[in-house]
């Protein structure tokens, strides 16, 4: 059975290689169909088909789009976009911009908490000028001794109630979900376990998603357990969504899990792949 990794990131978001050498990667680790998902961009795309044409793997065209739920952050992860779709490319643009000015802005709020020049260090750790996210101040932290490792510094510093953090309206998920149907991709919720719902909270979100036109549910991802990976797999069989798998791999050293090495899908569940 093909190798399906359908999660990762290159330079062009937050990831620490380029697309080429993500897809050389993925190839080397037994990945036969890849998807590039970086965060609300679609440059490095090219070069990463490109590359997967060469190596002899399928490259599906992806991105993770940002988008805001009852006020807290969700992922949608796209699947299949035609990279050449205005719609999606101008919108994605207008998160990027938001991206930004949410830079200076924690910027200002380490400040306010006695972290100076973060915004210059988080610059010297972005690797695209269209693309500002946490993880580029998260890597500055971690150098200039805040904290020891990525996840401390998201815990200390970069995520709701810490110095760090400050609110920011993403797209809203309806509207995303749109976005990716107009470029003739499928949308899928991503790692939901890391969303911080209870039980019901969770329902309410994937079925909202779903009435949105949403189509998958990310169900294997190293955001989750085990056991995390049946409970969402019968949401999706009971909400009629397919599942989807991915390692949300970021970079040499920084990802808990490699490119290509997930477990399969639990059984009874629809892959988001069946139709392709
Ligand atoms: P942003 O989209 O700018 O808000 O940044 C989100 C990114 O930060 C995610 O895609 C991850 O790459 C990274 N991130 C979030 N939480 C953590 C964590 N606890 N440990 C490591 N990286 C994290
Ligand atoms: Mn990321
Ligand atoms: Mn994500
Ligand atoms: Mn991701």
């Amino acid at each position: 059975m093909a190798r399906y990794d359908l999660h990762c990131h290159s330079t062009h978001s937050d990831g620490l290689l380029a697309p080429a050498a993500v897809v050389a990667r993925a190839r080397a680790r037994g990945v036969d169909v890849l998807a590039l998902t970086d965060h609300d961009e679609l440059s490095g795309l090219a070069e990463a088909r490109e590359a997967a044409l060469a190596a002899g793997i399928t490259l599906i065209c992806g991105s993770e789009l940002s988008t805001t739920w009852e006020g807290i952050t969700i992922h949608i992860v796209a699947l299949g976009i035609d990279p050449a779709n205005a719609t999606l490319a101008d919108s994605l643009a207008a998160i990027r911009v938001g991206r930004s000015a949410r830079a200076r802005r924690i910027a200002e709020a380490l400040a306010a908490a006695g972290i100076d020049g973060a915004y210059d260090g988080a610059m010297r750790y972005v690797t695209s000028e269209r693309l500002v996210s946490r993880t580029h101040f998260a890597r500055y932290l971690v150098e200039a001794g805040h904290a020891r490792e990525m996840k401390d510094v998201f815990a200390r510093y970069l995520t709701p109630g810490k110095p760090g953090h400050v609110p920011h309206e993403w797209a809203q998920l309806a509207e995303a979900v749109g976005w990716i149907h107009a470029a003739g991709g499928q949308a899928v919720i991503a790692h939901p376990g890391r969303y911080k719902v209870d039980g019901s909270g969770m329902r309410r979100l994937l079925s909202e998603f779903r009435d949105a036109g949403g189509d998958a549910i990310e169900v294997v991802s190293p955001s989750h357990t085990r056991a995390q990976y049946g409970e969402f797999a019968t949401h999706a069989r009971v909400l009629g969504l397919r599942a989807s798998c991915g390692s949300d791999w970021h970079g040499p050293g920084e990802s808990s899990m490699e490119l290509g090495a997930l477990p399969d899908l639990p059984v009874g569940v629809v892959p988001v792949w069946r139709d392709w």
